[in-house]
């Protein structure tokens, strides 16, 4: 319990180690202002920070990202700032040895995990899609499909093959994917039952943790074997787990993703969907911009053996770090960002028994949605809130008044329960 002004008394102190990995462009600039503003005044942390700024990662070959995600593994909590996935523009523009790969699915290959974003309602942003007043969390499976696909061009007339060759000798099974007549495009794709297991393991914890029903969508009328797999692995999964699903009073539906799109658009909301790694990529757009804005978008990487990570779903915002540059004035939102912090240090304090530590995250986070609620918002909040605020505040402005509200909860000490009449 707080009582006091912690931020000028002692601050609660983390057991265990928080793995920080720092980014690029204008969540660079939110990084730093969190960190010096809304962190360090009111919590001790011990961190393990690794620099995953472009150049960095550059001039380590990369290793800096492999280096963070072995850390995520072994301390079991990382944070971390949006970083750019360079393309060629990039490679030109930081003068990169290479297009390096995307840090996010390098860390996500090592830690095998599955990706859950989840957004924050505040009750003067409505949601575009004016039913939806719980939030709808989706549960990407980050591994196989089309991201690790073989793909060719077939020039012109002749068949196509899919052959499997057992690794222990014995007689090749194969099956003619399309006589081709004429030019055209063949792919092939796969996924292997361990990582589907855990993907559906995790999205089963996830569910009874937040006591939210879980559905399941996919094409399994079509792709019988391939969807027809990922169906029944859910279905044995959470056939396992019935006990616990009837004490959380939570539900798992399984649907066709047709079914499942036109059935999300009239629900209020309230439930976790578990999608395919192709699905989990589009629907989790669909439903953040369908909330309202990418800086209430927040999201966590899941590892099936344990390890967290905490970041805000949106990428640098690029194009306010060009303002900034230029020293004009920016209305970046960092409130997903302070919730990747606030999820990693309420982690940490849940992990090592620390509620003092989970208790600071939590008020934070109240800090940040009052400050909101009140008013007081960024220029993308601004333009779509009910009521309008009559104008918006600077990146700097919004940190600096949830700084002070929350200086002011911690500051009214808590009125003590009454005792219990003997
Ligand atoms: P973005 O950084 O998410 O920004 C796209 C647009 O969304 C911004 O221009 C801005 O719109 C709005 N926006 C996003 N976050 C906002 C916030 N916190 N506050 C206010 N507005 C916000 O996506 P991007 O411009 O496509 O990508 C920029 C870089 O980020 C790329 O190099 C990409 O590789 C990287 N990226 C990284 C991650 C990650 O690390 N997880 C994820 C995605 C992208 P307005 O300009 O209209 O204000
Ligand atoms: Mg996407």
């Amino acid at each position: 319990m707080f009582s006091g002004d912690t931020s000028a008394g002692p601050r609660p102190k983390a057991k265990n180690t928080i793995v920080e990995m720092d980014g690029d462009e204008m969540t660079r600039v939110i990084w730093a202002m969190v960190k010096a503003e809304l962190i360090e005044p009111f919590v001790e942390l011990k961190l393990e920070r690794y620099d995953l700024h472009v150049k960095e990662r550059d001039r380590t070959d990369d290793a800096v990202t492999v280096q963070a995600a072995e850390a995520i593994r072994r301390h079991g909590v990382g944070v971390k700032c949006a970083t750019i996935t360079p393309d060629t523009a990039r490679v030109e523009e930081y003068k990169l040895k290479k297009a390096w790969p995307s840090p996010n699915a390098t860390i996500r290959a090592i830690l095998d995990g599955t990706v859950f974003r989840k957004p924050l309602l505040v009750r003067n942003v409505p949601p575009t899609v004016r039913n939806w007043v719980k939030p709808i969390v989706i549960g990407r499976h980050a591994y196989g499909d089309i991201y690790k696909s073989a793909e060719m061009r077939i020039p012109g007339p002749g068949r196509v093959d899919m052959v499997y060759t057992p690794a222990g000798g014995g007689a090749p099974q194969s099956l003619v994917v399309f006589d081709f007549k004429s030019p055209g495009i063949v792919r092939g794709v796969h996924n292997v039952e361990s990582s589907i297991r855990s993907f559906a393991r995790t999205c089963i914890t996830f569910a009874l943790e937040e006591r939210m029903d879980l559905w399941f969508s996919a094409k399994d009328t079509i792709a019988k074997i391939y969807h027809g797999t990922f169906r029944e692995i859910f279905r044995q999964e959470t056939e396992a787990r019935r006990v616990d699903f009837q004490k959380a009073g939570i539900q798992y539906i399984y649907m066709l993703i047709d079914d499942a799109v036109a059935r999300v658009v009239r629900h209020p909301g309230g439930f976790l969907w578990a999608c395919m790694n192709y699905d989990g990529d589009v629907m989790s757009d669909m439903v953040a911009s369908g909330f309202g804005s990418l800086g209430l978008m927040t999201s966590v990487l899941v590892s099936p053996d344990g390890p967290y990570e905490f970041e805000a779903a949106h990428g640098t915002v690029t194009k306010h770090f060009r303002k900034h540059e230029r020293g004009e004035s920016t209305s970046t939102n960092s409130t997903a960002t302070i919730f990747a912090w606030t999820g990693a240090i309420a982690k940490r304090g849940e992990l090592d028994g620390t509620p003092e530590l989970t208790q600071i995250a939590r008020a934070l986070e109240a800090s940040v949605l009052e400050t909101i609620e009140s008013g007081t918002m960024t220029k993308d909040l601004a333009s779509i809130a009910d009521p309008a605020p009559p104008s918006h505040v600077t990146t700097q402005g919004f940190i600096e008044a949830i700084a002070a509200r929350l200086r002011s909860k911690l500051a009214t000490p808590r009125r003590m329960p009454a005792a219990a009449p003997r």
